[in-house]
């Protein structure tokens, strides 16, 4: 036997069952079977007594004896039933399912362990199907039993739990000195890992607890090891291979607008990210940065002063936002800031009308226009520029990564990209999932705001928010009415949109309210907004479009109805909406009475914390990391053993270990890092994992 055997050829496994295990469970060589890990493993050392039972117990092993064994006839069905005494109390076992020679093989009135779940009717327990072990017999090898995945359609066919512990009790027995090393000596000294082989054996079999909490240690350490490993060859890779349109100059546009026209002094945060940023510029290389900033940090500055560094070195730059609304607004915003230059600024989305998109289209081949503001429109074949040196995304993950590679494609030199995120992504996720992308961070907000307070309130608190509402608007202040929906679903509880527009106008009218949804036109939105904004009406009344990005600095309220509707990240992007002005601003989350333990943790997160990051992690703790990064990308996060709520410290071990690694031998030619080469070429290089980031 070697690693490479198919399967049919393991002693007791044959070609058709070869072919289902194959078909169910994707293993195909022996080699297969090792990566084939346990979902949990029954301690065998723990006896438990009938008096002791408990609802919650699911498994258990107890030590007694079987007084008596009979047969039950109820209608056309058989059961056979048993009594079994531990001396603490009496228990049931039953089969519903045997073979005619089962009854005589029970032993009766002698020392038996038996095993398997428990079933609790009538505050009495019983169990189906035990496994019965006389005590001569009972295995004292092994404590720690694995459990395999397993499905209904395996175990109809005989392949049971006991068939796959045979199967890798066998292999783990014949081929360990077959399993090679894949870690250096000198790691393994270091954090003390068990061998590779070891690991294998005590993944499977574990010896107990400690040698299983070794082995499944040093494969989560593996997996995250060479999957940073993959990122960073590729990083460097990309480092030599892609070159990028250097910006070497920092001329009058900027210089102008940041002497002239910049209305604040920047913080901090956002001096140091600017200067990050211009230091990737000036290289030869394309820029492939990730700006993560909280709400309200201030990222669209930066991406204005980014842009004009792009201008003063003769390109043109876009910035693409996910939704209208928004890049309308980060127009208007850059339009506005930009006023008392030359910078010619367009923007492009899908309601501009034909005309006009052919003027913009002229302008942008012959170089007259600088800044080209849009949505998804910008990537339109179509859309092509003289020369674009610089792409901005906004609010990255609503965008795929197939539409961050079209923007490369929009000029010969690919343009340098920056990716900001409106929502902080939780540092593991970023360490792992963008290790492609250097990472700047804004981690602090403008001088002079007020941190947002956040209040959970009831339904029946209603009069008292409204009151509070209408004291804020007196002072000057502007609210916003946030529901989950556009119209009443099947889920009739949901509170309306439209009811909630009726409720609110009846409530405050003597002011104006204006409402905002994701079915109105281009134009009524913006008519909308801009009613909004501009403080003709003190209130609006909206759906989650305003999520992303809108920016009105004298709204100070922010009340969210049917708050335990809302994901926390999305809680955190409407709050962001609030606090931008020199106000103190609030965030009111609006619930009925009986709150879910998630909806709780979420509710009691948003009241505690404004940090985003903070936010992030316990998001990433209720939802995994799959749903935050989106369907598209969780492939990405797909890890066999690494998790990464949990696994931050191995996660920051193995980057700064890649990063050392690479950092004195980036080809791995050194002998002791041949190891790491020839796994990592054998195993990963070319698999789609690696290469599903641009
Ligand atoms: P976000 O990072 O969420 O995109 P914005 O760029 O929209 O944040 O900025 C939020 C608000 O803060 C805007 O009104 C912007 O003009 C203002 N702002 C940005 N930087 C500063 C600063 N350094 N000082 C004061 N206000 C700032
Ligand atoms: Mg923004």
């Amino acid at each position: 036997m070697t690693l490479e055997t198919p399967i049919e050829f393991v002693k007791g496994i044959g070609s058709d069952r070869a072919k289902l295990i194959k078909n169910v469970l994707g293993i195909s060589i022996v080699e297969d079977f090792l990566n084939f890990y346990p979902i949990r493993y029954l301690d065998k050392s723990k006896i438990f007594t009938v008096s002791t039972l408990q609802e919650s117990t699911i498994e258990v092993q107890l030590k007694g004896k079987i007084t008596s064994v009979q047969e039950i006839q109820t209608g056309k069905t058989k059961r056979l039933s048993a009594k079994f005494n531990d001396h603490t109390g009496t228990m049931d076992l039953v089969w519903f399912q045997y073979s005619k020679w089962l009854k005589e093989q029970i032993p009766i009135n002698r020392e038996v362990y038996i095993f398997g779940k428990i079933n609790v009717f009538n505050n009495q327990f019983s169990m189906p199907h035990p496994e019965i072990e006389a005590e001569e017999n009972k295995e004292t090898e092994t404590r720690l039993k694995p459990i395999y995945p397993s499905s209904e359609k395996l175990s109809k066919r005989g392949l049971n739990q006991k068939f796959f512990q045979n199967i890798l009790r066998n292999i783990c027995k014949e081929i360990p000195n077959l399993i090679q090393e894949n870690l250096p000596e000198y790691m393994i000294r270091h954090y003390q890992f068990l061998s590779r082989q070891h690991t294998f054996l005590n993944i499977h079999f574990p010896k107990d607890q400690q040698h299983f909490e070794k082995a499944d240690n040093r494969l989560r350490f593996e997996e995250s090891f060479f999957f940073q490993l993959g990122y960073a060859l590729k990083k460097l890779h990309h480092k030599t291979q892609s070159i990028g349109n250097p910006f070497p100059i920092v001329g009058d546009y900027f210089t102008g607008f940041y002497e002239n026209h910049l209305p604040f002094e920047l913080t901090n945060a956002q001096k140091r990210v600017l200067k990050e940023i211009r230091i990737d510029m000036k290289k030869p290389i394309q820029m492939n940065r990730l700006l993560q900033g909280d709400v309200g940090s201030g990222k669209t500055m930066v991406a204005l002063l980014t842009m004009l560094i792009a201008l003063d070195n003769g390109f043109q730059s876009c910035l693409m936002a996910p939704t209208e609304i928004l890049a309308q607004q980060h127009y208007n915003g850059i339009k506005d800031l930009l006023k008392d230059t030359e910078v010619k600024v367009s923007l492009l989305t899908g309601s501009v009308k034909a005309s006009a998109r052919k003027i913009l289209h002229e302008e942008l081949e012959n170089g007259e226009l600088s800044i080209l503001v849009g949505t998804h429109a910008v990537l339109e074949d179509k859309v092509k520029f003289k020369n674009l040196g610089l792409a901005i995304i906004d609010e990255q993950h609503r965008f795929g990564v197939a539409q961050r590679a079209k923007l490369w494609a929009k000029n010969k030199i690919p343009p340098h990209i920056l990716v900001m995120t409106a929502t902080p992504i939780p540092r593991t996720l970023a360490m792992s999932f963008y290790s492609d992308l250097d990472v700047s961070v804004i981690d602090e907000l403008p001088i002079g705001r007020k941190p947002i307070i956040t209040a959970h309130r009831r339904e029946k608190d209603q009069a008292y928010v409204y009151h509070f509402c209408h004291e804020e608007i007196r002072k000057g202040r502007q609210i916003y009415f946030v529901y989950p929906l556009i119209e009443e679903s099947e889920t009739l509880d949901y509170k309306n949109l439209m009811e909630g527009l009726e409720n609110v106008m009846d409530n405050f009218s003597n002011y104006n309210v204006t409402m905002l949804h994701g079915k109105m036109k281009p134009d009524e939105k913006d008519a909308a907004m801009n009613y909004f904004a501009s403080g003709k009406s003190q209130i609006m009344v909206a759906t989650t479009v305003i999520e992303v990005g809108v920016n009105v600095p004298n709204a100070s309220v922010m009340v969210i109805e049917s708050s335990e509707r809302f994901g926390l990240s999305q809680l955190h992007q409407l709050r962001g909406r609030v606090g931008r002005g020199a106000e103190q601003s609030y965030c009111i989350l609006m619930t009925s009475d009986k709150l879910s333990s998630d909806s709780r943790t979420r509710i009691k997160t948003m009241v505690e914390t404004n940090d985003g990051f903070k936010i992030s992690e316990v998001d990433m703790q209720l939802r995994g990391p799959g749903d935050i990064l989106g369907t598209q990308q969780s492939g990405v996060v797909d890890f066999k053993r690494l998790d990464l709520v949990n696994d931050a410290p191995i996660i920051k071990a193995t980057k700064k270990m890649v990063e050392k690694i690479l950092e004195a031998d980036p080809h791995l030619s050194r002998p002791e890092n041949m190891i790491i080469k020839n796994y990592y070429l054998q195993n990963y290089k070319g698999k789609n994992k690696w290469s599903k980031i641009s």
